[in-house]
């Protein structure tokens, strides 16, 4: 009998996306070059499971967020919701993914950014059942709020509050209670933290497990922190300059690495224990990211990979299985 965990919830295919930009060294009427940010990226998420997405800035993790919900203009690739194909790129419709808008929810950055100013608590919190419940009563509006507000720890007294009077992590409980109140199976969490003071980031992390446990969402947790990934993740997905490096179960991934990239960022991961901290090996990565408007040929790793050969510069590396579960792209696998 095959698990509901089996069968996806999103599944993504061969995704790309990719920005014209224009290059101010070049002549006015020369063309806009090609930045290719999302290139070919496939995975899955099934119910309940958190996959992380991780990599250095600029890595595309974001951009490829936001086009699994068709927020960015996709060129080419599947999504499919529960099994239904979404149509992407040029042939999104936008009814369609209105209709999927409830089902998978955005949490942002930057909460007080994402928080309307003039609006109160309750008001913020209340929109999307506005917009996805449109028939909903006043009282049920009322009362949805205020459950979701204990859900996330604000006190009912701050319901006539505005978000400017509130902490960064209450603004992000805030951002959290937004998003879960029209109970969606999916959240995208686009690095939820990372403007967070570090103890206010594992109050929010843990909030975001429990919630998750309780209410048996899948979530998309996007970040280059990759001690928070190890806490909450199911399985982890390593990006670099728009391509998948790496993808595997969690354990797997952090105890046996297979790609070069994904064994640097570990490698730079604090240890809990001193001793062991102090016999670790850092790989740090010589050079910088090259320029996603012409990457290296072959793998894109290959101009800071301790390991690189010739070959690598021939073609581009397949994903391989791993020995325990998931694949990475190397010729060494
Ligand atoms: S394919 Fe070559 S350059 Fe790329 S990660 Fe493997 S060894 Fe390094």
């Amino acid at each position: 009998m095959s698990d509901v965990r089996d069968t996806p919830l999103l599944s993504v295919r061969d995704l790309c996306v990719q920005f014209k930009v224009a290059d101010k060294k070049r002549l006015p009427w020369s063309r806009a070059r090609t930045l290719t940010a999302v290139d070919n990226v496939s995975f899955d998420v099934h119910p309940g499971e958190t996959l992380s997405i991780v990599g250095e800035s600029g890595c595309g993790k974001s951009t490829l967020a936001r086009a699994v919900l068709n927020l960015v203009a996709v060129q080419s690739g599947t999504v499919h919701w529960m099994g239904r194909e979404m149509p992407v790129g040029r042939h999104a419709n936008r009814q369609q993914w209105q209709s999927l808008r409830a089902d998978a929810q955005m949490i942002f950055q930057d909460p007080l950014a994402s928080l309307d100013p003039r609006m109160t608590v309750g008001q913020l919190i209340a929109e999307p059942l506005k917009v996805h419940m449109p028939g909903l009563s006043r009282d049920e509006t009322l009362r949805r709020t205020r459950a979701i507000m204990a859900k996330v720890s604000l006190r009912d007294d701050m319901i006539n509050r505005y978000a400017h009077e509130f902490s960064g992590g209450q603004c992000q409980r805030i951002g959290i209670a937004r998003a879960l109140i029209v109970e969606p199976k999916l959240i995208v969490c686009d690095e939820p933290v990372s403007a967070l003071d570090v103890s206010v980031q594992a109050q929010i992390v843990n909030l975001l497990k429990t919630l998750q446990a309780e209410l048996g969402l899948a979530v998309i947790f996007i970040a280059h922190d990759l001690a928070v990934v190890r806490h909450i993740s199911d399985r982890v997905l390593v990006m670099y300059l728009g391509r998948v490096m790496e993808l595997a179960n969690k354990r797997d991934l952090y105890d046996a690495p297979s790609h070069p990239y994904t064994r640097a960022l570990l490698s730079a991961v604090p240890v809990p224990d001193p001793a062991v901290e102090r016999a670790k090996v850092v790989q740090i990565l010589s050079g910088d990211i090259p320029s996603p408007i012409s990457p290296p040929s072959g793998c894109v790793f290959r101009t800071r990979c301790p390991q690189a050969e010739a070959r690598c510069a021939d073609a581009r590396p397949a994903l391989r299985p791993r020995r325990d579960s998931g694949s990475a792209a190397c010729i060494h696998l």
